[in-house]
């Protein structure tokens, strides 16, 4: 494994909207892979492709009730409970903010061997989903910031 660099929020990259992956090679689990150490190196809950600089829709998120989870080509189906927390992101060093998030969340996503799963994600679980997916789309939680 190798660890990859996480670009900041003055890269343009990361404005860029992510495209669907189509491939679920042994070279997508090696990126898999290193984005995973990338992010335990970096003491972070989630990582998107985007955030090291590849332009496809997966992350991994550390979760609280499933542990390591990598959603792939994911799609929001519920998003309910919306509240507010406090949030920062590995791309956005130094800076945290509240945001409004669904708590409830139900996501159909692809797994690494592009098997279809849906899994339903609580609280902060559901925010850092939330999150990840919002990177696929260029979108970071500055923009969200509740006043
Ligand atoms: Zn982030």
């Amino acid at each position: 494994m190798a660890r990859l660099t996480i670009i900041k929020q003055d890269n343009p990259l990361i404005r860029k909207t992510s495209k669907t992956v189509d491939d679920f090679s042994p070279r997508l689990h090696e990126i898999l892979d290193n984005m995973y150490e990338t992010l335990l190196h970096a003491n972070g809950m989630g990582l998107a492709a985007v955030q090291v600089g590849i332009l496809y829709r997966m992350a991994i998120i550390l979760t609280e009730e499933y542990g390591v989870i990598e959603i792939i080509n994911p799609i929001i189906k519920t998003a309910k409970n919306q509240r507010i927390d406090t949030e920062g992101c590995l791309s956005c060093p130094g800076i945290s903010g509240r945001v409004r998030r669904p708590h409830f969340l139900i996501l159909e996503y692809q797994d690494r061997n592009g098997a279809k799963q849906t899994r339903t994600f609580h609280n902060m679980d559901a925010v850092c989903c939330c999150h990840e997916i919002d990177h696929m789309n260029g979108i970071l939680f500055i923009d969200k910031l509740e006043k």
